[in-house]
């Protein structure tokens, strides 16, 4: 039996978590779940693991002080004490944005494994967190899908075996949208994704694709790849999650509907494979397509790219930039195109290649929001 606790419950992934658990009550308790502000929705959470049995877990409100004064974690540091004080095996990070990072060192800090749904974690700080992982001999275990179906192939093959990877991306809601139209786009028009289910920042991310931009820095990252060795095809049947590619010339691909219930659970058993639950073993097979990404489309993408070559200052400003201005536009201070001039602006200052622990990691961050929001004023 392997003790969970999950950091953002209450969102998508975390959502998602306690469904495949429920569906897999006999591997998996429930100890802890934590929500940033939405108090209700994470008794609901802790209501439901009483009611199905999967646990009594702790509950921490990071981001708010609770209403209930008997939850006993809250506050600005009671998502490290939280995570300090469990017994759990593991931790799924499934937060939101750049503030993932604390749990995510918080968690390998302890020496637990890590199931990592919080891609800004490695975007940010992945040197930091793969050294720490390894001086505490704690597993981090992706959980993106495009990231879990490379770790499971590349475990498979051998990461000597593999010369590249392609990462596939839906093209999101604008993808046959006239591109002259796009600076009109509204968050309404850009939440509205054709083929995945999501929280609402990384849901305007696959509109401009710098959720895609995020995966290739994530890739990198995690399995030790040059910008040259990832390549994005848009395949809007979303069914292939990634491919590698091997030395001798060999494409391998991993297909499964776009249901994020499954490479969670690979990420909550791995090393253990569990008799699959949600997986269609018919995924829908006609008809699948690849194409080549337009770059005038998603320029987001392009900037990634250059942010990877450019090192890791680049890498966080990326990731920072890009999250002021998708705020922007969601409070409608920004037009959606602005979203990707604001990112390249604060791609042009004079970035490190080399960004040496937390302190210099989120000053960077902090250095880059700033930039973005200069930007974003004189945008408007
Ligand atoms: P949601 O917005 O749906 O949920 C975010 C969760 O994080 C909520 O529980 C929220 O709590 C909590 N949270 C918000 N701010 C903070 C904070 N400052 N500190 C700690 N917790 C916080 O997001 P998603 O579930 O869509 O995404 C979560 C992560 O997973 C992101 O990094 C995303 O890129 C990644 N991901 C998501 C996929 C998906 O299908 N949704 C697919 C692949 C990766 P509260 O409810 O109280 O605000
Ligand atoms: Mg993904």
């Amino acid at each position: 039996m392997k003790k969970v606790l999950i950091v953002g419950a209450t969102g998508s992934i975390g959502r998602q978590a306690l469904d495949i658990i429920r569906l897999h009550k006999d591997e998996f308790r429930v100890v802890g779940l934590s929500a940033h502000s939405d108090e209700a929705k994470l008794l609901a959470a802790s209501s439901l693991c009483a009611r199905e049995g999967l646990g009594a877990p702790a509950l921490c409100l990071s981001g708010a002080e609770p209403m209930d004064k008997t939850l006993s974690y809250a506050g600005p540091d009671a998502l490290m004490r939280f995570i300090g004080d469990s017994d759990a095996d593991i931790v799924l990070n499934a937060a939101a944005s750049a503030a993932g990072l604390t749990p995510t060192l918080a968690a390998l800090n302890c020496g637990k494994d890590l199931a990592l749904a919080n891609k800004e974690s490695i975007v940010m700080a992945g040197r930091l967190v793969l050294d720490l992982a390894k001086a505490k001999g704690a597993r981090v275990l992706p959980v993106d899908s495009e990231h879990s179906a490379l770790f499971n192939l590349i475990k498979r093959f051998g990461r000597d075996a593999v010369h590249g990877v392609i990462i596939t991306a839906s093209g999101g809601a604008f993808r046959d949208r006239p591109l002259e139209s796009l600076k009109d786009a509204t968050p309404a028009e850009a939440l509205a994704h054709p083929t995945w289910s999501m929280g609402a920042k990384i849901t305007i991310d696959s509109a401009t694709m710098a959720n895609k931009g995020l995966e290739v820095l994530e890739a990198a990252r995690l399995f030790d790849l040059k910008a040259n060795d990832i390549q994005v095809l848009i395949h809007p049947e979303s069914r292939v999650h990634s491919f590698i590619r091997t030395r001798e010339g060999s494409l391998y691909a991993q297909l499964s509907k776009p249901d994020m219930r499954l490479p969670i659970l690979n990420a909550l058993s791995w090393p253990e494979v569990l008799e699959e639950s949600v997986a269609d073993l018919d995924p829908g097979l006609e008809g699948l397509s690849f194409k080549p990404v337009d770059y005038a489309r998603y320029p987001l993408l392009g900037l990634a790219y250059d942010a990877l070559r450019a090192g890791e200052g680049a890498a966080i400003a990326y990731n920072a930039a890009n999250e002021e201005a998708v705020a922007a536009f969601m409070a409608g201070r920004l037009p959606y195109t602005g979203i990707a001039s604001v990112v390249q602006a604060c791609l042009e200052y004079d970035l490190p290649a080399l960004v040496e622990g937390l302190p210099a990691i989120l000053d960077s961050d902090a250095r880059a929001r700033a930039r973005a929001r200069d930007a974003i004023l004189e945008y408007a």
